[in-house]
């Protein structure tokens, strides 16, 4: 079994420039309620390692894990809030796209997406457009508890086509079960290796 990742909350950027120094950074990214928070504290192995994300104001920004001295995790601001005002949500959508697209340390982009649901419309913007520009980026399906065992292997083949993906390049996984969580793991740290 991998061990959890040693996570220490480092800081909340507003700003990419005011990202901390790291040698080599995954970013988590997906729309609100995917169950990024619970992936986070599932990988570290705490239950509150991702509410400090969550706490008002924090929402909108590039939150900063320290990985056991490997780099940094960026949980980003979740996708699609729709009560947000557009200029609000414009704004920090350029913010976000900026760091996916500029950031030179970023190793990996996780797209989180909804394994219950499938792929939104957001979530395929999001993938075209790290797709368009070669950012490194891996699919990652959540709530894998969700979906009923005699439907799983449809559901698989159904989203990685949805995602223009083999079915296997889908990473699954479930927070509350821990399905798929020594994978994603050991994933994390091939990527922070990779620079
Ligand atoms: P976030 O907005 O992307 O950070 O999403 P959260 O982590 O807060 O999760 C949104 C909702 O989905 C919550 O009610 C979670 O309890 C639920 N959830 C998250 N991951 C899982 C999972 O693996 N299985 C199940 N059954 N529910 C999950």
């Amino acid at each position: 079994m991998t061990s959890p990742l040693r996570l220490r909350f480092l800081t909340s950027a507003d700003d990419v420039s005011r990202l901390p120094d790291t040698p080599a950074e995954v970013a988590f990214i997906g729309r609100s309620n995917v169950g990024k928070s619970s992936l986070v504290n599932a990988l570290g192995n705490r239950k509150d390692l991702a509410r400090v994300a969550k706490a008002p104001g924090r929402t909108q920004l590039l939150n900063c894990f320290e990985v056991e001295g490997l780099g940094t995790m960026v949980d980003c601001p979740g996708y699609g809030y729709a009560s947000a005002p557009a200029r609000v949500r414009d704004g920090w959508q350029r913010m976000v796209e900026t760091y996916l697209l500029d950031r030179e340390q970023l190793t990996m982009v996780a797209l989180l997406v909804d394994g219950e649901i499938g792929p939104t419309k957001l979530d395929l913007e999001m993938l075209a457009l790290l797709r368009a520009n070669d950012v490194p980026h891996s699919v990652v399906a959540t709530k894998h508890d969700k979906v009923k065992a005699a439907q799983r292997d449809k559901r698989k083949r159904e989203l990685a086509a949805a995602c223009m993906l083999e079915t296997g390049d889908v990473i699954w996984v479930s927070a509350a079960k821990g399905t798929g969580k020594d994978r994603l793991l050991s994933l994390v740290h091939t990527w922070l290796a990779l620079r």
